[in-house]
C-alpha cells in the first residue's frame, strides 16, 4: 500500500511561485487528470480511488533526484481532487531552457515511466492498468507579468494546460479516426489483389475483384482527398476566385455526372427551377460545383431504389437558394445537431453506404466563406432536404 500524500491545493503554493517566478524563472506546469480515465470512483468504489490517487502521487514524489533535480519537482492538488499537478521549477538537465516543447516530452515521460512502473505498486493489475492507459495531460508555462496578480498567472496556465489536454485528446481521436478509415479500404484491395495473384481464376471472377479494387481505390482517394481538403481549410489555404454565373447550369453538369448512378437506383430527377430563367450567383464555380457535388451525391447514397431526388432553385432578395430534396432513409432527431461535424456519421447511413463524414464539413466551410447559409430538415425514413443560398451580388 502506497503512503498517504497529503497534497495541498495550488494555491497554496501561491508565495513559492512568486518568489522562484520573481528570480526570472519560468516555471512549467504539467496536470494530470484523473478524472478523464472514466468513472473510477463510480465503477470501482472511493477507497479504490483513493488508493490509486495516492499510489500515482507517491509515485511521482520519487521522481524526485531520478528524472528532475530534487527540488525542481513540486506536486500539488487542484482545488477539484481528481487532478494531480506537477511544477517543474527549472529547465530540464541538458537543455538551454524550459519551453513547451521540452514540457511536452517531460509530460510524456511522466506517463511512460508510470505506465511502466505503476504496476509494481499494486496487485489490481488491469485496473490499473486501465486507468493509467487513459490519464490525460495538458501542460503549460507559468510566466512571470507584473501587472497580473500571482492567482491570475495561475489560473491562466491552468487554462491554457486544459485547453492543450483537450486538444491533444481530440487530435488523437481525428488520427485514429482517420487511420481507421484509410486502413479498411487498403486492406480490401491488398486482400483482393493477393488473391488475384495467387489463385487460378475464372476471367469473371478476376473482372469481378478488379471491380472491387477500383471502388475501393476510388473510396480511398476520395478520402485522401477530403481529408487534404480539410487540411487547406484548416491552414486557411483555399482561395476563391469570384464571378458571376448561372448556377442552373452547374447543377446540370452535376445531373450529368450522376447520370449513370441515378439510372442504375432507377431515381427520378425533379426540377424545380425553370429552363428560360438564369439564376446568377456571384460566386466560385468550382467550389459551387463541389458543394452541388456532395449534396447530390449523399440525396442519391441515402436513398433506396426508385426514390426520387427534387433540385429547386429559388431567386430571393439579394440571394439565391438552392433545395436538394431526396425520399431517402433520413437523420434521427438527436444526430441533426451533430450533421457538420467532423467524421460525424449516423449509424442508420452506416449500413446503407460507404463515406468518411467530412463532406458536410466542406460543404459547410465553402458556403459560409462565399456569404450563404445552409441548413437542413429531414425526417426519419421520409427524407431530407438540404439548403444553401449564395449571394447574387458583391455586395454582401
Ligand atoms: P459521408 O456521406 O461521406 O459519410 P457527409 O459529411 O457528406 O459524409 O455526411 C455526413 C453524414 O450525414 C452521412 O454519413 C449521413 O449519416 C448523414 N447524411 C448526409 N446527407 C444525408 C442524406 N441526404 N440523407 C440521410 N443522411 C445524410
Amino acid at each position: 500500500m502506497a503512503e498517504q500524500l497529503d497534497l495541498k491545493s495550488i494555491f497554496d503554493c501561491q508565495d513559492y511561485i512568486q518568489a522562484r517566478l520573481e528570480k526570472q524563472e519560468v516555471i512549467g506546469l504539467i496536470t494530470l487528470d484523473l478524472s478523464s480515465s472514466g468513472m473510477i470512483k463510480e465503477k470501482h468504489g472511493l477507497e479504490f480511488y483513493k488508493n490509486i490517487f495516492s499510489t500515482i502521487s507517491s509515485f511521482l514524489v520519487s521522481f524526485k533526484g531520478k528524472i528532475f533535480r530534487q527540488d525542481d519537482l513540486v506536486l500539488t492538488n487542484d482545488y477539484r481532487d481528481d487532478q494531480l499537478i506537477i511544477l517543474l521549477i527549472s529547465k530540464p538537465r541538458y537543455k538551454k531552457v524550459l519551453d513547451i516543447y521540452s514540457l511536452k516530452i517531460a509530460a510524456i515521460r511522466i506517463i511512460s515511466e508510470l505506465k511502466s512502473n505503476i504496476i509494481k505498486y499494486n496487485t489490481e493489475f488491469e485496473k490499473i492498468r486501465n486507468i493509467i492507459d487513459n490519464i490525460s495531460y495538458g501542460y503549460a508555462l507559468v510566466k512571470y507579468d507584473k501587472n497580473k496578480n500571482i492567482r491570475s498567472i495561475i489560473f491562466d496556465a491552468f487554462s491554457e494546460a486544459y485547453l492543450r489536454q483537450k486538444f491533444d485528446e481530440i487530435s488523437e481521436k481525428i488520427i485514429s479516426m482517420v487511420s481507421h478509415e484509410l486502413r479498411t479500404p487498403l486492406t480490401s484491395i491488398r486482400g483482393f489483389a493477393e488473391t488475384i495473384l495467387q489463385e487460378d481464376l475464372s476471367k469473371e471472377e478476376i473482372m469481378k475483384f478488379v471491380q472491387i479494387i477500383y471502388n475501393e481505390s476510388n473510396r480511398l482517394n476520395n478520402l485522401v482527398n477530403a481529408i487534404l481538403d480539410i487540411s487547406r481549410i484548416e491552414a486557411a489555404k483555399v482561395h476563391f476566385k469570384r464571378k458571376k454565373f448561372d448556377i442552373k447550369d452547374v447543377i446540370e453538369n452535376v445531373l450529368e455526372l450522376f447520370y449513370l448512378r441515378i439510372k442504375s437506383s432507377d431515381l427520378t430527377i425533379i426540377r424545380e427551377y425553370s429552363d428560360e430563367e438564369s439564376y446568377i450567383v456571384f460566386a466560385d464555380e468550382e467550389k459551387v460545383e463541389q458543394i452541388l457535388v456532395n449534396l447530390i451525391d449523399n440525396a442519391i447514397k441515402y436513398t433506396p431504389f426508385g426514390g426520387e431526388i427534387r433540385v429547386g432553385i429559388k431567386k430571393q432578395d439579394s440571394e439565391v437558394l438552392v433545395s436538394i430534396s431526396d425520399t431517402g432513409i433520413g437523420i434521427p432527431d438527436k444526430d441533426k445537431p451533430h450533421i457538420f461535424e467532423k467524421f460525424f456519421r449516423t449509424s442508420v447511413s452506416m449500413s446503407v453506404a460507404q463515406g468518411s463524414g467530412l463532406g458536410l464539413v466542406i460543404v459547410k466551410y465553402l458556403v459560409e466563406t462565399l456569404g450563404g447559409r445552409i441548413w437542413f430538415e429531414s425526417q426519419l425514413s421520409v427524407g431530407t432536404t438540404f439548403y444553401f443560398t449564395l449571394p447574387v451580388d458583391e455586395t454582401r
